[in-house]
């Protein structure tokens, strides 16, 4: 592209694009990276430069940019129709996705309720939840337990069981109050334990409020394994067990916001499978067509549908449904993407990358401004301190982790911080010598920020 349409996009850009999660005061202050197309696990902008997308495009692709299988099967679906609804009426591609979800989700989970995002995702699980013990003899279940620093969405009801106080505190007068469950941060614990000998106490303490709490809650939601935008918090193994077992026993609906954790990003299929869990409800998003368009699911047991079923006048219906709910065209990228998990064995040779991930990324923990390196699969947070022993955190305005991702696209590949921590989230498919490519450049990115 030349550089006068590039100036006339940049223009346009800062005149009327309003960006996500952005401080567009310092938006307008910079050159916008303008992304026209990719390939594989690479991206490159109007002037051609090409980068690695180590964020998965927001955490979404999983078998590469551009895919023939998945733009095949788009291109097939647009020349038969883009849009028809699920509201009293069906589609093949919704039809197929669901089945297939339903043969390979953690435990027997036959029913799919399709939205177009996480947020939409989790919301859909919270009302379900609610309403289903309403009609089920439970009206008094009208509560949520929710994790400390949880994250689920943007929407009010997702904002409500969010426990992000940068991002969700000043809604607190808009939103219902959830029961909190501390967040197994080891690295700054709230109770203030040592993970060497703390004897899991956080789970403990969610036992003891699951168990009391218990006859008023309709559902515990929680991100299995991994707090993604809290800093890529990685959970102690058990602990995800731990708290299944006392919503079980206390009647409590267990719904797995498996949205950015699911469909391979941990390392099996869905982050659940690690501990034996089998969720009332899971939320799918993002990865769910292969990251190419809009799709999420709220997927249920047997159970939770039967609670919804009566005959009309009952009005037991669950009356929800949004526009472009089970979308044609995404529900057709969702069944290639999910068959393209077996013709390339994406989990198989997933494996030894992780493993190489992991190598990779202790060289980061020696670095004199990381204060701790976290994995799960191919999740990494990389978090920067000024100082390893007092673990204290650089002034915001200083803008330490913007300027390492800044520092880092400089030397084609793209990051982005959540906080103080450094997300690296490489496509599935990426190639060995491009994982080590990411950790590289970050890894000399924060040296060169943190230590001039
Ligand atoms: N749940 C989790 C765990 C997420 O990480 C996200 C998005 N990062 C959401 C829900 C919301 O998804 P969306 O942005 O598609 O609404």
């Amino acid at each position: 592209m030349d550089a006068s349409e590039i100036q006339r996009l940049t223009n346009l850009d800062h005149a009327h694009v309003w960006h996500p999660f952005t401080q567009m005061q310092g938006w307008l202050e910079e050159s916008p990276l303008i992304i026209e197309r990719g390939q594989d696990e690479f991206v490159y902008d109007v002037q051609g430069r090409e980068y690695i997308d180590a964020i998965s495009s927001l955490w979404v692709t999983i078998h590469g940019h551009n895919r023939p299988e998945i733009n095949a099967a788009i291109k097939a679906q647009v020349d038969k129709i883009c849009h028809s609804t699920l509201l009293g009426q069906a589609s093949p591609p919704s039809i197929e996705v669901a089945a297939q979800l339903s043969a390979i989700a953690p435990g027997r989970m036959p029913y799919t309720f399709y939205s177009d995002a996480g947020s939409t995702a989790t919301e859909i699980a919270l009302k379900i939840a609610y309403q289903y013990h309403h009609q089920t003899g439970n009206p008094q279940r009208g509560r949520f337990a929710a994790m400390n620093l949880a994250y689920h969405g943007d929407t009010i009801g997702a904002v409500s069981v969010g426990g992000m106080d940068l991002f969700h505190g000043v809604y607190r007068d808009l939103l219902f109050q959830a029961v909190r469950l501390p967040a197994p941060y080891c690295y700054r614990c709230e109770l203030g334990l040592d993970k060497a000998n703390c004897g899991l106490a956080c789970a403990q303490k969610a036992e003891e409020i699951l168990d009391r709490e218990g006859e008023t809650l309709a559902g515990l939601i929680i991100e299995p394994l991994v707090q993604g935008a809290a800093g890529i918090i990685t959970h102690p193994d058990g602990y995800l067990r731990r708290v299944f077992e006392a919503c079980r026993r206390n009647g409590i609906l267990f719904i797995a916001d498996e949205v950015a954790v699911g469909l391979g990003r941990t390392g099996k299929m869905f982050a659940c499978e690690w501990e034996d869990v089998t969720p009332d409800i899971l939320c799918l998003g993002k990865g769910l067509s292969g990251g190419y368009l809009p799709l999420a699911a709220t997927m249920t047991t047997q159970e939770v549908f039967n609670g919804f079923l009566g005959k009309y006048e009952e009005y037991k219906t669950f009356f929800h449904g949004h526009t472009f709910t089970g979308n044609p065209v995404a529900c057709a990228a969702a069944v290639a993407s999910l068959n393209l998990y077996n013709t390339d064995r994406t989990l198989e040779s997933l494996q030894p990358k992780i493993r190489q991930f992991r190598e990779l990324l202790r060289e980061l923990e020696a670095l004199e401004h990381v204060g701790e390196v976290r994995q799960r699969g191919f999740m990494a947070g990389v978090e920067l301190v000024v100082d390893k022993a007092t673990r204290s955190i650089h002034p915001p305005e200083e803008l330490v982790p913007h300027r390492v991702i800044l520092r880092a696209r400089e030397q084609g590949v793209i990051i982005r911080p959540l906080g103080n921590v450094i997300v690296l989230m490489p496509i599935l498919a990426v190639r060995p010598e491009n994982l080590t490519r990411i950790v590289e450049v970050t890894k000399d990115s924060i040296r060169k920020v943190t230590q001039g």
